[in-house]
């Protein structure tokens, strides 16, 4: 019988029975795994604790036909500080539905790990923002996953950018300078493919902050500051960059929406 003894964090549950359930765990060593949870929902049940969402813990599993089912499990923490927020706890809930959509299930992927590990402790523990901190997560989860803009200078022109307003062109993952962007304004065939069109102004502050969190090291990459209204600029750019990229919206996002401040 195969068997693992690794670190997971639950991104997710579904219920199968009354105390029965299927955790969705994320892993670093093997990303996603199903594992199956009979009798976890139980408040008395031994792995109770490690089964619920959010919790981290170290387990052992073992594979009995397509499921993992849990051996042993060692709890380590499961960020109790969201439960007392409304708020944070929806934005924790869009933070495992992201990393549900990137992890693939028995695919290595360690950096995943750490990014969605870094930001929840930071969403329980450290007074920063929310929306900075959704904004940070999600560029850095589309930089770490494939979508790694050019930011440098103008991606057309290549003029260096950084004093002055600019546009981020998020399909092709590359700045433009305001001559370029009229210029493009005017191609007919460039207009005549619609992702080319999402264009999303970029200010200064934010073009330096985005390039903070694409080069900073792991634990750092939170370790920045906008005031109030380049932050709201921030959040929409950072949101449109993700959801363009993955092709469809998140129902835990809307809901965290609804109900922030
Ligand atoms: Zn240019």
């Amino acid at each position: 019988m195969e068997e693992l003894e690794l670190d997971g964090l639950v991104i997710r549950e579904t219920r199968t029975g009354e105390a029965d359930k299927i955790i969705t765990l994320l892993t670093g060593e093997r990303g996603r795994l199903s594992v199956s949870g009979k009798g976890v929902s139980s408040i008395r049940h031994k792995y109770a604790a490690s089964s619920a969402l959010f919790s981290y813990s170290t387990y052992l599993l073992k594979k009995r036909s397509r499921y993992w089912y849990i051996a042993d499990a060692f709890y380590i923490d499961s960020f109790t500080e969201l439960r007392y927020d409304l708020e944070k706890l929806s934005l924790a809930n869009y933070i495992c539905d992201v990393a549900y959509e990137f992890a693939q299930e028995e695919i290595e992927n360690r950096e995943l790990m750490s990014l969605v590990l870094n930001t929840l402790f930071a969403l329980s523990r450290r007074e920063i923002p929310n929306e900075l901190l959704r904004g940070a997560f999600e560029f850095r989860m589309a930089v770490q996953e494939g979508f790694m803009p050019e930011l440098g200078g103008c991606g057309i022109c290549g003029k260096p950018l950084g004093d002055a307003d600019c546009t981020l062109d998020v399909m092709n993952g590359r700045l433009l300078c305001k001559s370029c962007r009229e210029e493009l304004a005017n191609d007919p065939t460039y207009l005549a493919d619609e992702t080319a069109k999402i264009h999303i102004r970029v200010s200064p502050p934010v073009l330096a902050a985005l390039r903070y969190i694409e080069s900073a090291p792991a634990k750092r990459f939170l370790s920045f500051s906008l005031d109030k209204m380049e932050l709201s600029l921030f959040s929409v750019v950072c949101e449109r960059y993700l959801l363009n990229h993955v092709e469809h919206g998140f129902p835990s996002l809307e809901y965290y929406k609804k109900i922030k401040i």
